[in-house]
């Protein structure tokens, strides 16, 4: 039974536009000092988070902080759960490291079988095996290397290339940044990444589909594109087309046009070539289904996921894998070749296990659902007229507003006006965070926000996120009106 949720709770019976009380209260952010840890700006320091609970985060200057983005799309379950708190303290005591060439634990294996089983009903997925290690980077690096030793257990090394997206991001190391076109973060290290990977079109509505087409029309362009770049490499010369079901930070939660995915599943069948999706943002429910795949209807053969596998309680990835896979590795070699020293983590695991039990037992995919139809008609509501606001998408508890400095043209705000960014600093000043983004349309222009708050957050509280973040904008766009 999913919970019930009132539209009156999120829905206060004032223009939602209006200014609130809590926009008009000033927030002491003071930040911290300098010290020795590397920050991510070496100028700009990060505010000093002392707790935090549920849906808020507590800064030392003793200013609360409303999680609309669940940090970048993580905290799946809100912040200080006891019982995450619990079974990690549990695992502890029994063991807290073993070395996997030779020991295993009970929570790596019952984290594997518990994301991997499919409940009565539910979407078969055709993955058996899920490999865990400890970030979206490390888990997207070895499906590239099993992908690749697929091919070469066959007897097919000549496979040596990766097809991928523009506009898409799939990890910082240097293999998945390599598969990544996310360029503002490729730029110092073009040079030294790997040269085997071929971009196509991202699969981008808004501003690639054409007056004249259709939905369907516009996803048939996209696969011929693909089918035409396989056919400039040599599809026997490819190892894996690589994609995020939903297109996450690069530019602001992007889902692909109906046929899209069904189209790529059958291009990629036609040449043997695998297909990887990264689920590491838009999976683990976030989307309103346990994997955003589910509402493509399609069976991938590697799957990357991470965020919200623990939620942000421990740092923890896995690649699943499919039969398939399995089947040619058990019938060659009998390993990946591939291992960490932390992988299948016994806390790690244990933690993760906590929170995917808590999700479960919950419904909190279901009232993702759910509340997603909410959220989206708030921000339909508050946003649609706004004359900035070019695009509003989005699945579940991921949506993203696209802004534009004109929106009949769609053209986009001179990259040095850091609109988005304005608006994210904004709403941080009225007590909201969201997730900014930039380089939105090609890598260099363009600007969004993403909203993708916990998905336990309380109606009230998704309410707020759509009020704050409408003051935020109003502020900004008014700023820009009298420019
Ligand atoms: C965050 C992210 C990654 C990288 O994960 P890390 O844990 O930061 O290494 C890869 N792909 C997508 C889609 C992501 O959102």
């Amino acid at each position: 039974m999913a919970p019930a949720i009132l539209l009156s709770d999120a829905y206060p019976k004032d223009d939602i536009a209006n200014t609130t009380a809590e926009a008009t209260k000033t927030l002491d952010l003071t930040k911290e000092k300098d010290v020795g840890l590397m920050h991510r700006s070496l100028v700009e320091l990060p505010y000093e988070v002392v707790s935090a609970s549920g849906s808020y985060i507590h800064l030392s200057s003793g200013a609360s902080i409303l999680d609309g983005c669940a940090g970048a799309a993580v905290a799946i379950v809100g912040h200080g759960n006891k019982e995450v708190l619990a079974a990690t303290v549990a695992q502890m005591e029994k063991v807290s490291y073993i070395h996997t060439a030779s020991y295993v634990t009970s929570s790596a294996e019952d984290l594997a079988n518990f994301i991997l089983e499919v409940p009565p009903g539910g979407f078969q997925h055709g993955l058996e095996k899920a490999y865990f290690c400890g970030s979206g980077s490390e888990a997207n690096d070895a499906a590239l290397k099993l992908a690749r030793q697929y091919f070469f257990e066959q007897g097919q090394p000549q496979r040596k290339w990766y097809v991928s997206r523009r506009q898409s991001y799939h990890g910082t190391s240097i293999a998945s940044m390599s598969v990544s076109s996310n360029l503002p973060r490729r730029i110092p290290y073009q040079d030294i990444l790997m040269p085997n990977v071929a971009f196509v079109s991202p699969a981008y509505a808004y501003h690639d589909q054409r007056a004249t087409e259709t939905e369907e029309e516009y996803a048939g362009r996209l696969i011929a594109e693909l089918e035409s770049e396989f056919q400039r490499i040599g599809p026997e010369n490819i190892i894996s087309f690589i994609a995020e079901p939903i297109v996450g930070a690069t530019s602001g939660c992007v889902p692909a046009p109906k046929g899209y995915f069904t189209g790529v599943r059958q291009v990629c069948d036609k040449y043997g070539i695998l297909l990887h999706l990264d689920e590491i943002m838009c999976g683990m429910g976030r989307t309103g289904t346990y994997f955003a795949f589910e509402q493509e209807d399609i069976q991938p053969d590697l799957v990357a996921i991470g965020k919200g596998l623990s939620g942000g309680y421990a740092p923890v990835s896995a690649v699943l894998i499919s039969k398939k896979i399995v089947d040619v590795l058990k019938a060659g070699s009998a390993a990946f070749n591939h291992g960490h020293t932390y992988q299948s983590h016994p806390v790690t695991c244990a933690t993760a296990l906590a929170v995917q039990r808590i999700v479960r037992r919950e419904n909190l995919i279901q009232r993702c659902a759910l509340l997603g139809m909410l959220l989206e008609k708030m921000l339909i509501d508050a946003f649609s007229d706004c004359r900035f606001v070019g695009n509003i998408r989005g699945r579940g508890l991921f949506w993203g507003i696209e802004f534009v400095k004109d929106k009949a043209t769609k053209e986009t705000f001179a990259p040095s006006q850091h609109f988005g960014y304005n608006v994210q600093q904004k709403a941080f000043k009225l007590g909201l965070a969201v997730y900014p983004g930039a380089a939105t349309v090609d890598g260099v222009r363009g600007d969004h926000v993403i909203v993708a708050p916990p998905l336990n957050i309380s109606v009230v509280d998704l309410g707020k996120i759509v009020r704050l973040l409408k003051e935020a904008y109003t502020q900004e766009e008014s700023q820009i009106a009298t420019l």
